[in-house]
């Protein structure tokens, strides 16, 4: 216990022993504010100034708090389970489900993810008949979101023109639809959240005679909304308010697209009467290369409230460049990093990849998977989110509150009973003339209960099996442990039989049965091990708990994901322009502004090496677009950077042509170093025009795995041409030429 605060340098020092007052520290990447924030929790506790229950303290991503409570157990002898500590969302779900009723929700509402929600406003466009081209759902589901992030109800935003008002008719349907399924959106748990502590004195006042410590990591991330309902918690009209203890960054606010608002900085220096703003300068994280690079690129930014960072460290290795031809080629490099230093033994789950956009991981995925090396995908295709997961949470949902269209619609022909779109529409014609749900209208229409009871042992069809299946599930399952639940519900719903049948089913198989190992270790953790309760978990958290954690992997993920996560390696591929900064934001300083902290984060999750990458052509969206390097690498310091070697000698002419034919522009740095220079020249001598002139269309070829077929058709140009086989055995393959080793027959 001595071991607490040893170790912490003064100004953490300071931090973590502050005395009863409301605090920010305002310091930059690994200087120690997450340690100094979990520290704290522990002091307090630890010197007996408050119990466990006393505190909140918010985090950013499940992931995080996660590691929050390991760190105190890690520290004390105490179970963190039952303290509040969270994410934003998880916070307010936990709050809603103890007061449901005075949140005016049923007892088993559900929550949507972003995918959820952008099918049931889908639904209502059908329902009122509205072209989705003239309302596109995504822009409706923004509106939706920014409004009640903005802590707005439909009746509470002003219309001016004829386009909000329709939106907010939209917002209005949308409403009374969550609210008659029993469904609540991620923004609408704040909201509702910010309404019930707003509107009831009594719960407001327990909650706040309860917390007395607030704890915030990542503040600069916080939005309106969320601020205001931590004022509000905290109390501070009242003459003892509860303290907050806030850690940010303004240099790492990455969130401003989602209605993340700086000002909160400033609004709690105000409203928390903050005496004294702490600076943590040392950092404690990387060597000193990268964080001279990091530096050096933030500095580019304006209106930063400015700090300086350094380290005791020495410099470490440079930062490496790696400039590759293809986005194929970029993979293939980073598999051979990879390979290198595991083999030197560096772990491969402190090894990152990191990208800006979900849509590159999936070159980086196929060379790793094809290199037999372990990975895991943060915030990609999510396990919960998988078609076949989505089908059996269906029918949980289902168990557990049958009025949810949603999940009925997702698997009332799922796996196929006979029912069909004839049905479907007499059954939502019936919901809506009598203002029910479609599962009350299946009931009424297959006979009531008493019959489809009493039909028992006789073979069903369509809608009367369903109702059927619904009841016979619920009567079931309402005894049973978790565990079964789910496997009796695999099993009697036919989903297990239809995967089963299905030719690439295999894989979706597995899954299910994760979905049972996960409800497992769900009921060892949970406090609540009800079937709501991990309906609940599933949506909040995205599964990647799931995933086997013991196993060493790689980990990969966006920026935004990594935030507040160190590696020993991390690789940041796709360096160019348009893709990194983004093309959304390049002409737009604010927007360019951003993407330079998001640039910065990523740079500063790396604590010995880091590589940058980028590709002269990638695949994106099914098009080849041909890029320059990011100028995020020409705002490093050449003298942090290392280009690194080509692999041989060199063909001046070939390579002017087949770059200037590709239209490619390089950045300072790739022109200045002669090594990024040669590099390039070699990768691009293996593609001369003599190379390509072997190939023609209706040429016949042959391929180690695919075996014989014809050339049919080819497509981009120099290094980046593809070609596309039509295989005897294995169908049409598009196939870069430079790695397909095709053989002329
Ligand atoms: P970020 O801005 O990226 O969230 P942070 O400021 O929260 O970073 P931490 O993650 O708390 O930084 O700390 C960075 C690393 O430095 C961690 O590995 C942490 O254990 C270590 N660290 C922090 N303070 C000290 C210290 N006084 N002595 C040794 N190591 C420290
Ligand atoms: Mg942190």
């Amino acid at each position: 216990m001595i071991s607490l605060l040893s170790g912490l340098n003064p100004e953490q020092l300071e931090a973590v022993t502050l005395p009863y007052q409301s605090a920010l520290i305002l310091a930059g990447a690994g200087s120690g504010k997450t340690r100094v924030l979990t520290t704290r929790i522990a002091h307090l506790i630890h010197s007996g100034q408050v119990s466990p229950n006393g505190i909140l303290a918010v985090t950013f991503t499940n992931k995080a708090s996660r590691e929050m409570m390991a760190r105190i157990a890690a520290m004390l002898p105490i179970n963190t389970r039952g303290m509040w500590i969270g994410t934003f969302h998880g916070l307010c779900h936990r709050m809603l489900r103890a007061h449901y009723q005075d949140a005016g929700l049923p007892k088993t509402f559900q929550i949507l993810d972003i995918g959820d929600q952008q099918a049931i406003i889908k639904r209502m466009l059908k329902d009122l008949a509205v072209d989705e081209k003239a309302f596109p759902p995504r822009q409706i589901q923004w509106f939706i979101n920014h409004a009640k992030e903005e802590g707005l109800r439909a009746s509470q935003v002003e219309a001016h023109d004829s386009f909000t008002r329709r939106m907010l008719e939209f917002y209005r349907v949308y409403e009374t639809l969550c609210m008659r399924e029993g469904m609540v959106d991620f923004a609408e748990l704040l909201l509702r959240c910010y309404e019930l502590l707003t509107r009831n004195e009594i719960l407001r006042h327990h909650y706040r005679d309860r917390f007395s410590h607030i704890l915030v990591d990542e503040f600069q991330d916080t939005n309106r909304l969320q601020y205001r309902w931590l004022k509000l918690l905290a109390g501070v009209d009242l003459p003892r308010s509860a303290v907050v203890f806030a850690v940010g960054d303004d240099d790492q606010s990455i969130y401003a697209f989602r209605g993340a608002h700086t000002g909160n900085m400033q609004d709690l220096e105000h409203d928390f009467a903050i005496q004294k703003i702490i600076k943590l300068e040392q950092n404690y994280r990387s060597h000193g290369n990268i964080l001279e690079a990091a530096n050096a690129l933030i500095e580019h930014n304006r209106g930063r409230l400015g700090k300086n960072l350094w380290t005791s460290e020495g410099h470490g290795e440079p930062v490496r460049v790696y400039n590759a031809v293809t986005d194929f080629d970029e993979a293939a490099f980073i598999v051979d990093e990879i390979k290198a230093l595991h083999s030197e033994g560096v772990a491969l789950s402190d090894i990152a990849l990191l990208y800006r956009s979900n849509a590159q991981s999936r070159v980086l995925e196929h060379s790793l998977f094809n290199a037999s090396l372990s990975y895991r995908v943060y915030g990609g295709m999510r396990f919960f989110e998988r078609q076949e997961i989505k089908h059996a949470l269906a029918y949980l949902r289902l168990i557990a509150h049958p009025d949810d269209d949603h999940a009925l619609l997702r698997v009332i022909n799922f796996p196929p009973r006979g029912i069909g779109a004839r049905t479907l529409e007499q059954l939502q014609d019936e919901a809506k003339l009598h203002q029910t749900s479609l599962w009350s209208a299946a009931l009424n229409k297959s006979g009531g209960e008493t019959t489809a009871i009493s039909d028992e042992g006789k073979a069903k069809k369509g809608l009367p099996s369903f109702v059927h299946l619904i009841m016979m599930m619920q009567r079931a399952c309402a005894n049973l442990p978790l565990p079964e639940t789910i496997r009796y519900m695999l099993t009697h719903s036919g989903l297990l039989s239809h995967y089963g049948l299905e030719r690439d089913g295999a894989e979706r198989l597995e899954n299910l049965n994760e979905l049972i190992n996960a409800a497992t270790s769900f009921v060892h953790e949970a406090e609540d091990d009800s079937l709501v309760a991990f309906l609940s978990h599933a949506s909040l958290e995205g599964g990647e708990h799931q995933a086997d954690h013991h196993q060493d992997a790689l980990q990969l993920m966006t920026v935004h994901a990594a935030k507040g996560l160190e590696f020993h390696t991390v690789f940041l591929s796709g360096l160019e322009e348009g893709l990194f900064p983004h093309e959304n934001s390049r002409n737009e300083v604010n927007g360019l502004e951003e993407e330079r902290r998001l640039m910065y984060v990523a740079m500063t999750r790396a604590r010995r090496r880091l590589y940058l990458s980028f590709s002269q052509s990638r695949m994106l969206h099914g098009q080849t677009h041909y890029n320059i390097a990011s100028r995020f690498i020409t705002e490093i310091p050449d003298h942090l950077l290392k280009w690194l070697q080509p692999l041989s000698k060199v063909n001046s002419e070939s390579f002017r042509s087949v770059s200037e034919q590709a239209g490619f522009t390089f950045g300072r740095n790739s022109w200045g170093q002669s090594a990024g220079k040669e590099a390039i020249q070699e990768r691009l001598t293996a593609n001369s025009s003599e190379q390509l002139s072997r190939w023609r269309i209706g040429q016949n070829v042959s391929h180690a795995k695919f075996g014989t077929g014809v050339i049919i058709n080819y497509q981009g140009e120099g290094a980046d041409i593809r070609v596309q086989v039509q295989f005897n055995r294995a169908g049409t393959k598009w196939l870069l030429l430079e790695y397909a080793k095709l053989t002329p027959l």
